[in-house]
């Protein structure tokens, strides 16, 4: 136990799978891949602040606005 403590206050995280494009890391090799296959880059862009729904494309988001809220942002 306290030599993994050691290890990981000597800067080796026990995650040596990083993600290339968002910086965040991974234990395992397959977490990592289900996390850019469901999360990396699919994080809404666009927060509806009146709703707190998330868009990842502009135009989904005004039409959001649009339909559901009756104003374009
Ligand atoms: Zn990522
Ligand atoms: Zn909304």
């Amino acid at each position: 136990m306290e030599e993994k403590y050691e290890i990981g206050k000597m800067g080796f995280d026990r995650k040596p799978y990083p993600c290339h494009s968002c910086g965040r890391s991974y234990s395992r090799k397959d977490t990592l891949r289900r996390h850019m296959r469901d999360e990396c880059g699919k994080n809404p862009r666009y927060i509806c602040y009146v709703c707190k729904k998330g868009f990842k494309q502009k135009s989904n988001f005004q039409r959001h606005s649009a339909n559901v809220h009756g104003f374009r942002m």
